[in-house]
């Protein structure tokens, strides 16, 4: 074996995808029970690996060496083989860094709250520290905990190192931004979903808000150089995270029923090789009966309320793309089910193109004034605005540049 990442329960892990870009060395994920861990290290069978939860504290122990990082945090993320020995090396502090720098904030001088007293919390604890912030770990068992945050109202950063928020339980936040009025930042070390609940109340605060997957991205980096004893130049990781993102973040498309959505969602599919989703069709096949049915027995808001549950699951997956019904606009908790993962798309199609066959809301009232109400909720929704008037490969072609 060359390289890979030693865990125990590994389904999700976007290292392999990571270091095919950053080296040419094998990556393997290699699942183990806890009983097996102690044994497969001191086998020395692999060049080097990355380490994860809960694996970091039995790595550091089986250890000969450890470098000055690993030293310093008490933790060991990457094992490398030496000439029989084992040289335990912590990429998380660089990883950490990274992500800080990447976000603009500063630290020196500034009040940092670090939610959760985890390895990953140790980490951006010291690094904080060494930058000159004044750092309070706010833990569930702690001197400071959830019940008495507002004894650190004057905090200027808050970086989430807990679970909390992380896919699949998306949707809930560790705390309430409200209460911090000198506020400028939020780190959060989850990537998925890309835009935690966290983050988008941040977002909406107008504040710096920045996910993990620098971190990610950048901590691999550097188990790459000590895989390989190569340096990569830092330049390289701005190129891995473009391309991850690009492949995790879903594409959304919304717009006036009949404005195309569902058919240039196939073509996007055909041409990404990514699966396409329609949301009508996702509901209706939840409900076995149709939306028309829908609607006109059991009422609109039946309906919406139905489509939100379908969104919600669809939202929270990675490199979907999701054609979505018309009026998913109209109830705002949908945009962040959308926007957490996704890029939103509108695409606009002249109102005379637009069919109404089949469709009971746009016949229901006029086209034009359905139109003239929801307009300022798609754009209020869009990260994008596509034209579908020309050709449906004009408009791929078009969010695919977008895309870039
Ligand atoms: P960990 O060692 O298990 O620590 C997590 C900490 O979060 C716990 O010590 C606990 O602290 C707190 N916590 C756990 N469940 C909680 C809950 N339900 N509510 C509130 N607090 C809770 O895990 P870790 O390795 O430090 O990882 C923490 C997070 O960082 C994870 O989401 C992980 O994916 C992420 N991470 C990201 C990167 C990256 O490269 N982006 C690297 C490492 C970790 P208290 O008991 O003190 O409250």
């Amino acid at each position: 074996m060359q390289c890979g990442l030693l865990g125990r329960h590994l389904g999700h892990s976007y290292s392999p995808q990571i270091h095919a870009q950053l080296g040419s060395y094998d990556y393997e994920l290699v699942e183990k029970e806890p009983e097996d861990v102690e044994a497969f290290l001191k086998s020395k069978c692999f060049q080097g690996l990355n380490v994860t939860i809960p694996y970091k504290k039995t790595a550091l122990a089986c250890c000969d060496e450890l470098s000055a990082a690993a030293a310093q945090m008490g933790a060991v993320n990457t094992v490398v083989c030496r000439d029989g020995r084992l040289i335990g090396h912590n990429t998380d502090r660089f990883g950490f860094m990274y992500m800080l720098r990447a976000s603009g904030l500063e630290a020196a001088g500034k009040k940092a709250l670090v939610l959760g007293s985890g390895g990953a919390s140790n980490t951006a604890v010291a690094v904080l520290r060494e930058l000159g912030a004044e750092v309070v770990v706010i833990s569930r068992s702690g001197e400071n905990h959830y019940g008495n945050l507002k004894l650190h109202a004057d905090a200027a950063l808050i970086v989430n190192a807990t679970p909390v928020g992380m896919y699949p339980n998306t949707g809930v936040s560790p705390v309430d931004l409200g209460i911090f009025p000198r506020l400028e930042g939020v780190l959060d070390l989850i990537y998925n979903p890309a835009r935690t609940k966290l983050l988008l109340d941040a977002e909406n605060r107008g504040l710096v808000a920045e996910n993990g997957l620098s971190m990610l991205v950048a901590q691999a980096k550097e188990s790459a150089e000590w895989f390989t004893g190569n340096k990569i130049a830092d330049d390289v990781i701005e190129t891995v995270l473009g391309s991850l993102r690009r492949r995790m973040e879903n594409i959304i498309l919304i717009g006036m029923p009949g404005c195309g959505k569902s058919t240039v969602a196939k073509l996007l599919s055909q041409a990404l090789g990514r699966t396409a989703v329609d949301a009508d069709a996702e509901l209706e096949k939840h409900a076995c009966r149709s939306i028309p049915d829908i609607i006109t027995r059991d009422g609109e808001d039946a309906f919406r309320k139905l489509e939100t549950k379908v969104l919600a699951q669809l939202g929270m997956q990675s490199g979907l793309i999701i054609a979505t019904g018309g009026g998913c606009v109209t109830r705002e908790e949908n945009y962040p089910l959308l926007h957490q993962n996704g890029r939103i798309y509108y695409l606009t199609r002249d109102l005379e193109k637009l069919p109404t066959e089949g469709r009971p809301l746009s016949q229901s009232g006029r086209l034009s004034e359905l139109y003239e109400a929801r307009k300022p909720m798609y754009q209020r929704f869009a990260d994008c605005t596509v034209s579908n008037d020309g050709t449906q490969e004009d408009t791929v072609r078009a969010i695919m540049e977008d895309m870039q």
